[in-house]
């Protein structure tokens, strides 16, 4: 099966664009997941339903009702999305997402049943102290939780910088995580990296043990590159 690739498309592609990019992996198996903006999840499940899940990058805290401009667990799940991302680096430091917020989002997802994909990581300055900020996003998590979710360890300054964390800063976080998860909750969790990776870096960080898997942003946008991706990400088992 190979190791996982998600790609997170951000705010990127139309639905003729998503279409375009989904229309090279239309026989192609693999171990992948596309998390895209909520207009693009029905046209990419149509496209890939057989092949790969489809995912959005965010949902809303509240179940339903009047939260003008925000969308749902259940209209994501609705539109075909199995997956969704949560705490992303963009939504915490942009849109100042608390854990207070990220509690309540884990709870709808986990209420429609969709698995979560939770980031986190450290900022540069929080870079020395990477374990008590890790542990603090890791916190909020509970043991119902952990049925079905993956982690991103993404340091928030190697997304979309063209900086790699090292392979070091790797083992080191994905560590923490693990035991974190292991010690609280007993259980075994897999993590992925995330930050810049691209295929001329992929091999090596997904060749480390501790490595389940990338999430990648801009080099998930090219269907060569991601493509490219997924057979490195086969490969390395
Ligand atoms: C991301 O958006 O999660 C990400 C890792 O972006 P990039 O690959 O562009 O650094």
């Amino acid at each position: 099966m190979g190791k996982l690739v998600v790609a997170n498309w951000k705010m990127n592609k139309t639905i003729g664009e998503a279409e375009e990019f989904c229309s090279h992996f239309d026989k192609r198996a693999g171990n992948y997941m596309i998390c895209c903006s909520a207009t693009l999840i029905k046209p990419v499940f149509d496209c890939l339903k057989d092949r790969s899940k489809v995912g959005a990058q965010n949902i809303c805290a509240y179940e339903e009702g009047a939260y003008t401009g925000e969308i749902s667990a259940k209209m994501v799940k609705d539109a075909g999305a199995d997956v969704t991302i949560l705490g992303h680096s963009e939504r915490r430091h942009i849109f100042n997402e608390t854990n207070d917020d990220l509690r309540k989002k884990l709870d709808i997802a986990n209420k429609y049943g969709l698995q979560v994909i939770f980031c986190v990581g450290e900022t540069l300055e929080e870079h020395d102290n990477i374990e008590s900020v890790l542990v603090n996003q890791l916190e909020i998590l509970t043991k119902e939780d952990l049925g079905n979710l993956i982690i991103a360890y993404e340091p928030v300054w190697a997304i979309g910088t063209g900086k790699v964390a090292t392979e070091e800063d790797i083992l080191v976080a994905h560590k923490i995580v693990k035991d974190y998860v292991k010690r609280n909750y007993g259980n075994d969790v897999k993590v992925l990296y995330g930050g810049s990776v691209k295929p001329e870096n992929a091999a090596e960080i997904l060749k480390l043990n501790c490595v389940d898997g990338v999430l990648v942003g801009g080099a998930s946008l090219d269907p060569v590159k991601f493509e490219s991706l997924i057979k490195t990400a086969n490969e390395v088992l």
